[in-house]
């Protein structure tokens, strides 16, 4: 396997830190940021390894990958004891991960996130399983060194015979340091489609693993879709922010009358479409191409009502600075939503904006609700299903509610 990359070897670094990051690094949180550091051994690498030790014994506090490209200048991967970073290393957490998707691999799914980046302790690293494609998707040059021992252990951890290189916009930037890696590369196997199906609990699904958003598809959702799906027999049910169709597609599977899918990507409802006629000979599949809020509020003053509304928008907050416009995001559409809900009908918002916190995001929603003028009761909160683990605060990104009205 890659046969044309260099063998790169990383070098070595000791690191000390501030005594308030001490403690955060104590604590098991994976980032480093550049102004905790007081004193570094040399120049660092893409990759290095780098040793903390703390500040009184000089003892090993963790070892973490050097990153120069990123603010968050060190990402830890083994804390409190020293440790080998070889193949039996990166062999137990992978085994380790597998083990923790267990639950979710007894069902009829073949599609899962292996790694999840920092939260199965290998930041910035992400590893999706599509059927017997597996997606790769790396979000820093920490991993060049390492990616030959990976890959193979994950194409044996996970059975797939192809795998698809996937690299972020930060990670493309750096072509000199790539060595002729490149984003949709096929490192092993062959690929007979870049659209890839596969299925999630039962239903089937349709992933572009080369051109999609992230690695193709959104599997955070899985749990909630299914959920979906169940409550969905002889509804109507509109899915805003549709993409690839996985709330409308599992509602057309669940037997709804109706289906309404909007999105402001035409090529995005295209996807939900053939998504749909992959587990339905004549699906009752309508699509919307336009901008969410406008066209809500149009179907609104058609007096358009629907028995089940999903909204799960794009994330509106990357940034700390975004939040407050992320909140009012949430707020329109919640108030949006609800004049939509038919009688007894159920309203589902999402938010994946890894900067609004769940209480927030709530907080704003059911302010909007509430003064909406209609009676309803909050049925449920969820999160990530289990092949998303939360190992670290900012891990937990998708907030999930169900009300009825
Ligand atoms: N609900 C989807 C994931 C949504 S991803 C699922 O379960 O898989 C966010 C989607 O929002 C993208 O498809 C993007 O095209 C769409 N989008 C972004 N801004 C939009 C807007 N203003 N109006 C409508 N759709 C928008």
């Amino acid at each position: 396997m890659l046969p044309n990359f260099p063998d790169l070897t990383p070098n070595r670094l000791a690191i000390k830190v501030k005594p308030s990051i001490e403690k955060i690094i104590r604590k098991g949180h994976p980032w480093l940021f550049e102004a905790g550091i007081t004193k570094q051994s040399g120049e660092g690498q893409a990759g290095d390894l780098s040793i903390i030790y703390d500040n009184k014994k000089n003892k090993l506090l963790a070892i973490g990958l050097y990153d120069p490209f990123s603010p968050i200048r060190l990402k830890v991967i083994q804390f409190n004891k020293g440790a080998k970073i070889d193949e039996n290393w990166f062999a137990e957490k992978i085994k380790t991960a597998f083990d923790k998707r267990e639950s979710l691999l007894k069902t009829d799914t073949n599609s899962y996130r292996l790694i999840n980046g920092e939260n199965d302790g290998l930041p910035s690293f992400i590893a999706d399983v599509y059927a017997d494609v597996l997606v790769v998707k790396l979000y820093s040059l920490i991993w060049l060194p390492y990616i030959k021992v990976i890959f193979p252990l994950l194409l044996a951890q996970t059975g797939c015979k192809t795998l698809v290189l996937r690299l972020s916009r930060n990670v493309q930037k750096e072509s000199d340091l790539l060595h002729g890696l490149a984003d949709g590369q096929v490192i092993h196997g062959v690929l007979k489609s870049e659209v890839v199906i596969f299925r999630e609990h039962g239903v089937l699904f349709s992933a572009n693993v080369i051109h999609g958003h992230k690695t193709g598809y959104f599997l955070d959702h899985r749990e909630n879709r299914r959920k979906v799906g169940q409550i969905s027999k002889n509804k109507t049910v509109l899915d805003i922010f549709s993409y690839a169709g996985g709330f409308s597609v599992h509602a057309l599977a669940g037997g709804a009358k109706e289906v309404t899918s909007l999105d402001i990507s035409a090529q995005a409802l295209e996807v939900a479409q053939q998504n749909a006629l992959l587990n339905l000979k004549k699906p009752n599949h309508k699509i919307i191409v336009a901008d969410a809020f406008k066209a809500m509020q149009e179907l609104i003053d058609q007096k358009k009502q629907f028995d089940i509304v999903v909204i799960d928008p794009p994330s509106f907050a990357k940034r700390e600075t975004e939040r407050s416009k992320a909140l009012h995001h949430y707020r329109q559409l919640a108030a949006l939503g609800a004049n939509l809900i038919a009688q007894n009908g159920i309203l589902v918002l999402a938010s994946c904006s890894s900067r609004v916190s769940a209480t927030d995001f709530f907080d704003v929603s059911i302010e909007a609700l509430d003064r909406s003028n209609r009676k309803y009761k909050e049925l449920e909160r969820t999160t990530h299903d289990v092949d998303h683990p939360i190992g670290f605060p900012e891990g937990a990104y998708l907030k999930c509610g169900y009300f009825q009205f």
